[in-house]
C-alpha cells in the first residue's frame, strides 16, 4: 500500500545528491509536496559552496557570499526559516587597482575619471555596460564570443585596457571560448544590485553568514521529515533488475534502494555515477567545462581598503579580485573587532594552478599585497586560510544552451539538475534556489506524476 499526499501525489521515496544550496531547496520542495526525502551529501557539513570554516575565532563562509535586494527568492527562503528580517544592508564601495593605484569607481563622477582611459574610450565603456543592462533577451549574445561583441561596442582602446584583463582574471584563457552572455549576465546583476536601492549598491548578510542560514535551514526541513546523511559520498546509481527504482551505493560500500534519485552534483560527476545513462546524455555531462576557484580567507587586525571589490587590470597580479568582507559584514559584532579579506583566483577545471600548495598560494598572495598596498605588512594578518573548489560555475561557451544534458534523463526516476542549467545570470544562491524550482515544477514532476501512474513504488512507506 502506498500512501497519497494532500495533493493526490503518490508519496514516494527521494533521494537528493548534494547538500548544497540547489539540494536543500529540492528538499523542500519536494517535502512540500508530500514525499519521503533524504540528502546525501559527500563533506562532513552541509551546505557545498556556502558551507563555514573556523578562521581565528570567527566562523564565516569558506567563499564570500553577499545577498542583493533583487534576490527574491532567497529571501523568501530566509522567510521562511525566520531570517529574513535580521539581514543587515550596507552600502557598498567599488575600487579599481589599475597602473599600479587603488582608484575608486563607485559612482557616474568617478567613472568618468577613470585615468587609464581617454573620454571616447570612458563613453564607450560606460555606453556597453549602459547596452547590456538594456538587453532582454540572452539567446543572441550567446552566438557571439565576449571579445568580439566588447570590442564592437566598447572599442578597442577600453577593451585592452579593461575588459582583457578582468576576462584573463575571472576566466584565464577560457575567456576565448566563453560567449558574450557572460558579461550580460555580470552587468544585470549589478545593476540589479543599485536598481532596487536608491541608486546606490547595496549588499546583505545574515548575521552570523551562511553557517546560520544553513543550520537553521536544516533544522526547519528535519521537523518537517527530511533525512540528513552526512559523509556520505554516493558512488553509484542503478535500476532495480526486476521492477522501478534505484540502487544508490555509497562510498562506505553499503547501498540503500529509492523510488527516485534527483543529483544537483557538477555535471561530470553526474556521469560518472550513473553508468546506465546512454552515450549521448554522458558525453554531454563531461562536455560541460567548468570555472574552478582557490580563495584564501585572511582575518586581519586591520581594514586594507574601503572597497568590498577590487578589480585588478594590472596583469602581474596574480587574484582576481580582492574581496574585503569587513567592509560589508560588521567587524565588532560577526568578527571580533577583526577584518575579513578574501583573495580568488579563478581557473578553468583542468587548470595545474586548482592544485597549488596552500603555502605557496599563500605566499603569492602576501607578496602581492605588500606590493599593491605599501602599507600591508604580514603583521596584520591574524589567520590565513585557502579554499578550493574544482567545480564552481559552467563556462557560457558558445551556444551552451543548446548543449545541455537533458534533466530529465533515459533512466526512469533518475534526474540530474544542477547549476549548470542557469542560462539567464551568473552562479549565485538566487539563481540557483530559483532554477531547482522552476525545473522541478516543469519537468521533474510531471514526469514523476506520469511515471507514478504506472510504477509501483520499491519502498512500502506506510511500512517504513
Ligand atoms: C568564491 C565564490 C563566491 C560566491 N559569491 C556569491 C555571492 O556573493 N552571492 C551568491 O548568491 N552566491 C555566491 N556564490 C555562488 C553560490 O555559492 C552558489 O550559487 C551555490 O552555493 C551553488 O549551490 P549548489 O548546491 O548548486 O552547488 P554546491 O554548493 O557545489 O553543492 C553541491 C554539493 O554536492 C556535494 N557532492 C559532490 N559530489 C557528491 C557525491 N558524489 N555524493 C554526495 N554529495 C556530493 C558537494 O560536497 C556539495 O556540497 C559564490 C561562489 C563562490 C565559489
Amino acid at each position: 500500500m502506498t500512501e497519497s499526499n494532500a495533493n493526490g501525489a503518490p508519496r514516494r521515496t527521494w533521494l537528493v545528491v548534494g547538500g548544497g544550496v540547489m539540494g536543500l531547496k529540492i528538499a523542500r520542495d519536494l517535502i512540500g509536496r508530500g514525499q519521503d526525502v533524504t540528502i546525501a551529501e559527500s563533506a562532513p557539513v552541509m551546505g557545498g559552496l556556502t558551507s563555514a570554516w573556523q578562521l581565528g575565532d570567527v566562523v564565516w563562509d569558506r567563499f564570500y557570499h553577499v545577498t542583493l535586494l533583487s534576490d527574491s527568492k532567497l529571501r523568501d527562503v530566509l522567510s521562511e526559516i525566520g531570517l529574513e528580517n535580521e539581514i543587515d544592508w550596507v552600502e557598498t564601495k567599488t575600487g579599481f587597482y589599475a597602473g599600479g593605484k587603488l582608484l575608486s569607481m563607485s559612482n557616474t563622477a568617478e567613472f568618468l575619471r577613470f585615468p587609464p582611459l581617454s573620454m571616447i574610450e570612458r563613453l564607450r565603456l560606460g555606453g556597453t555596460i549602459f547596452y547590456a543592462s538594456k538587453i532582454k533577451s540572452w539567446r543572441r549574445l550567446e552566438k557571439l564570443s565576449v571579445e568580439k561583441w566588447l570590442r564592437r561596442w566598447s572599442g578597442n582602446g577600453a577593451f585592452e585596457k579593461v575588459w582583457l584583463p578582468l576576462l584573463k582574471a575571472k576566466l584565464g584563457d577560457a575567456y576565448k571560448q566563453t560567449s558574450a552572455a557572460f558579461i550580460w549576465a555580470h552587468t544585470a546583476r549589478m545593476y540589479k544590485a543599485r536598481r532596487s536601492g536608491a541608486k546606490k549598491e547595496m549588499f546583505g548578510y545574515v548575521p552570523g553568514g551562511y553557517a546560520r542560514i544553513l543550520d537553521r535551514w536544516v533544522e526547519v526541513l528535519t521537523q518537517k521529515g527530511l533525512k540528513v546523511m552526512t559523509s556520505s559520498p554516493v558512488t553509484s546509481v542503478v535500476r532495480v533488475d526486476d521492477g522501478p527504482g534505484l540502487d544508490v551505493t555509497f562510498a562506505g560500500g553499503e547501498s540503500q534502494r529509492f523510488d527516485n534519485v534527483v543529483s544537483t552534483i557538477a555535471s561530470p560527476l553526474i556521469a560518472r555515477s550513473c553508468d546506465e545513462l546512454t552515450d549521448t546524455e554522458k558525453s554531454k555531462l563531461e562536455a560541460i567545462r567548468y570555472l574552478g576557484v582557490v580563495c584564501a580567507s585572511m582575518l586581519l587586525k586591520e581594514p586594507i581598503s574601503p572597497y568590498y571589490v577590487t578589480n585588478i587590470t594590472d596583469t602581474w597580479v596574480p587574484l582576481t579580485a580582492v574581496i574585503e568582507m569587513s567592509t560589508i559584514v560588521n567587524p565588532d559584532t560577526q568578527l571580533g573587532g577583526n577584518h575579513l579579506v578574501y583573495l580568488p583566483k579563478y581557473l578553468p577545471d583542468d587548470h595545474e594552478g586548482l592544485n597549488e600548495t596552500d603555502d605557496d598560494y599563500k605566499e603569492k598572495c602576501l607578496s602581492t599585497l605588500e606590493k599593491m598596498y605599501d602599507y600591508f605588512s604580514r603583521d596584520n594578518v591574524l589567520d590565513f586560510k585557502v579554499a578550493r573548489a574544482k567545480y564552481v560555475a559552467a563556462l557560457a561557451t558558445i551556444d551552451y544552451s543548446t548543449q545541455l544534458p537533458p534533466i530529465v534523463t533515459s533512466v526512469p526516476g533518475f534526474y540530474a539538475l544542477n547549476s549548470a542549467h542557469i542560462l539567464e545570470g551568473n552562479l549565485n544562491v538566487n539563481e540557483t534556489i530559483t532554477l531547482g524550482e522552476t525545473k522541478l515544477t516543469d519537468e521533474v514532476w510531471p514526469d514523476f506524476l506520469a511515471r507514478a501512474k504506472t510504477d509501483q513504488p520499491v519502498t512500502d512507506l506506510q511500512q517504513a
